[in-house]
């Protein structure tokens, strides 16, 4: 018996193997979830996550642009004729513009920061909204955030200022769920790469940081994040709601280069 045998769930948010949303998803698996899928519109998309989520017998694999409130509201509709009712969701979602996300925000366009927030920050509200109804029993909804929304990370740019308002959505849809015993968090992780990571800045410099600095000289794994995120989506964490969780080898609680600057 897993930790999430008999558990239900859906997972946006995967792109390919890389996806921190398929390393959480993995976990998942592992405990016994069952699991359904989103993934962007497009015939390349959907052949990516059909290869992934097909061999573990998804009973759900269907479209979902978190910009359509059609497309979240017709996901947990499916979700409901598919599984009865959930007990979690993952949103593993974020985007910006290119040439947005490459520039100083000072500099960054009006249109790039709609979109920017849009699906980064906004989606997270209608996601909790539409899950909210198929989980009659109460369940766990879990996001993605960086620290880069806490404090300046230079090349983080507008993600960061997204990541920012992301933290204070998860705070305010779990003061607005708590009463249906829906609980909202976020799990805070190091560098990962992964698709999304690729369009950040120097990924190779920014991980390099995190072992010159981080109290445990090294970066997070992929299965580090996976284990934390299911964590929190599963009843051990059946205290725990408004909580930006992190899971970067300590680097956040660091208020100087620490070591890094000792062997300078
Ligand atoms: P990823 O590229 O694998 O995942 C990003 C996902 O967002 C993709 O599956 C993509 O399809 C989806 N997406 C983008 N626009 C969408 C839309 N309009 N509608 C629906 N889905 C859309 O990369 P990842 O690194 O696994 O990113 C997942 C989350 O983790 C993001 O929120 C990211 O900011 C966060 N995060 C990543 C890192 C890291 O180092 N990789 C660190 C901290 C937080």
């Amino acid at each position: 018996m897993g930790m999430f045998t008999g558990k239900k769930g859906m997972v946006l948010g995967v792109a390919n193997d890389f996806s921190i949303a398929w390393a959480i998803t993995r976990k998942l698996l592992d405990e016994g979830a069952e699991v359904g899928f989103t993934h962007l519109p497009g015939d390349k998309m959907e052949r990516r996550v059909r290869k992934l989520a097909e061999p573990i017998g998804a009973k759900l694999i269907t479209s979902c642009d978190v910009q359509k409130d059609e497309d979240v509201a017709r996901v947990f509709d499916e979700a409901k004729e598919t599984y009865g009712s959930l007990d979690f969701v993952l949103h593993s979602i974020a985007f910006a513009p290119l040439a947005d996300l490459k520039c100083a925000f000072v500099d960054s366009s009006r249109e790039g920061f709609k979109t920017a927030m849009d699906i980064s920050v906004f989606s997270l509200a209608v996601v909790a909204r539409h899950a909210a109804r198929v989980m009659p029993d109460g369940g766990s909804i879990l996001t993605l955030t960086y620290y880069g929304g806490e404090k300046v990370v230079p090349g983080y740019n507008m993600m960061g200022v997204c990541k920012a308002a992301l933290d204070a959505s998860v705070k305010y849809l779990a003061y607005d769920l708590g009463p249906k015993n829906i609980r909202v968090n976020a799990v805070s992780a190091g560098p990962v790469k992964t698709l999304a990571a690729s369009a950040v800045g120097d990924f190779d410099l920014l991980s390099g940081l995190y072992v010159a600095v981080a109290p445990m000289q090294r970066n997070v794994t992929r299965e580090e994040v996976g284990g934390a995120g299911m964590f929190m989506l599963s009843d051990l964490a059946s205290g725990i709601s408004g909580e930006i969780l992190h899971v970067d080898c300590g680097y956040n609680v660091m208020g100087s280069p620490g070591r890094a600057l000792e062997e300078a």
